[in-house]
């Protein structure tokens, strides 16, 4: 492929960036470097790579094509999305502050107050949707904004440009965590952010079969600053991870259309069906970030919350699922369901979660590209046996 990725579509991109085939044999296919070092040419002259914690012919491969799906400067890939996020935060200094969304992936929640307040990290969480509290956040120590959006689990859009104006106008970076949506429906970057992180552990790799994350730059100082960092502390991406995330990344543009056509679908579902309190969905037009998603991305994802009512409800629910599996995690092809308050972010305090609105009845799920028939089917039949568990009390 010699034509400049930069030119190309989105699809083409992901068949093609970093995977020039390899020169010795021809391999269409990226091979997995599996070792450790690289003989020297001779005393002082290495090949361009000397050890495989610094570089790695596969793990470069996928890290050029995360960039140039991203339409970044550079990529790095780290051991898991926490691995991504914690080096990400390595640009922040003791007593500095950090802007954060209010609802986030309980480990970053967990990785912020648990671990970065040990290095004085200060930290405030805001609703980032209210660009008036966005904009009251600041202080003189301010170095970054760290968005989610949509928001985990509470499906929460913030206004990336508008946030990255503030932010910028405050001398401050702004970092997106692109996880739930992927490349294919938003690139932070073209709306202005600095930063993008991954857990490529979900869409990226899309086959629930490998953890991983990224860091995408657009700005030469961070990108060689998370390279540094891969030298220095080593929380890298192993050669077959590397390998299946860029395999997974081949086929991103289709999944991502059969996500999101199925997660449309099961949204009207839920918010038709009477034992659902209340459906969070950025696609549905009633959803207070409907229009804001729409401007800055292509399209509204898999992810779905909906509130059951109370745990006992929750529980009845996901244990009658037959098609849909229980388990944390999202971005895989099979259908995902998890309760959030028990699972993703168990590591957030009760009286949190509740002021968050993460109610013992929610749960989240993650449409996956199962034929749509049986999806429904599968949720309507649990639906209806917890609906006549409540009748039966
Ligand atoms: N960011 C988001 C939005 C997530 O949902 C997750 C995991 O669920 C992570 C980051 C962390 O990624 P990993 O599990 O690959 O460490």
């Amino acid at each position: 492929m010699k034509s400049d990725p930069n030119q190309q579509g989105f699809a083409t991109r992901t068949v093609h960036a970093g995977q020039e085939p390899e020169e010795l044999t021809g391999s269409v296919s990226v091979p997995i470097y599996q070792t450790s070092t690289y003989q020297y040419r001779k005393t002082g002259e290495h090949t361009g790579y000397e050890y495989a914690r610094v570089q790695n012919p596969t793990r470069r491969a996928l890290e050029n094509c995360v960039a140039a799906l991203e339409e970044g400067l550079d990529g790095h890939a780290f051991a898991s999305g926490m691995a991504a996020i914690s080096s990400l935060m390595t640009l922040v200094r003791a007593d500095e502050h950090v802007i954060a969304s209010q609802t986030v992936y309980g480990g970053t929640y967990r990785l912020f107050e648990q671990v970065l307040d040990r290095y004085r990290l200060e930290v405030s969480w805001v609703d980032t949707t209210d660009l008036a509290a966005v904009e009251a956040a600041f202080r003189p120590q301010t170095r970054m904004v760290f968005l989610e959006s949509p928001t985990n689990p509470m499906m929460e859009v913030a206004d990336i440009r508008a946030v990255s104006r503030i932010a910028h106008a405050n001398d401050t970076l702004v970092a997106v965590d692109n996880t739930f949506l992927s490349p294919r429906l938003q690139q932070p970057l073209t709306l202005g952010a600095d930063i993008v992180v991954h857990s490529t552990t979900k869409f990226l790799n899309g086959h629930s079969d490998s953890i991983g994350g990224v860091l995408i730059s657009s700005r030469q100082e961070d990108a060689d600053w998370f390279a540094f960092l891969q030298k220095s502390v080593g929380a890298i991406l192993s050669p077959f991870d590397s390998f299946l995330t860029l395999r997974g990344i081949q086929t991103l543009d289709v999944r991502m259309q059969r996500h999101e056509k199925n997660a449309r679908a099961i949204a009207k579902l839920l918010a038709e069906h009477d034992g659902v309190h209340s459906v969070l969905y950025p696609g549905l037009e009633d959803h207070p970030g409907h229009a804001i998603q729409k401007s800055q991305a292509s399209g509204f994802g898999a992810l779905i919350a909906f509130d059951l009512g109370s745990y006992e409800e929750a529980g009845t629910f996901l244990d009658s699922l037959e098609v849909v599996t229980l388990a944390e995690s999202l971005g895989g092809v099979e259908s995902l369901i998890s309760h959030p308050a028990s699972m993703t972010h168990a590591a957030i305090p009760p009286d949190e979660l509740e002021a968050l609105g993460i109610s013992a009845g929610l749960v989240r799920i993650s449409v996956g590209i199962e034929d749509l028939a049986d999806l429904e089917a599968d949720l309507a039949q649990a639906l209806d046996s917890k609906h006549n568990t409540e009748e039966k009390a």
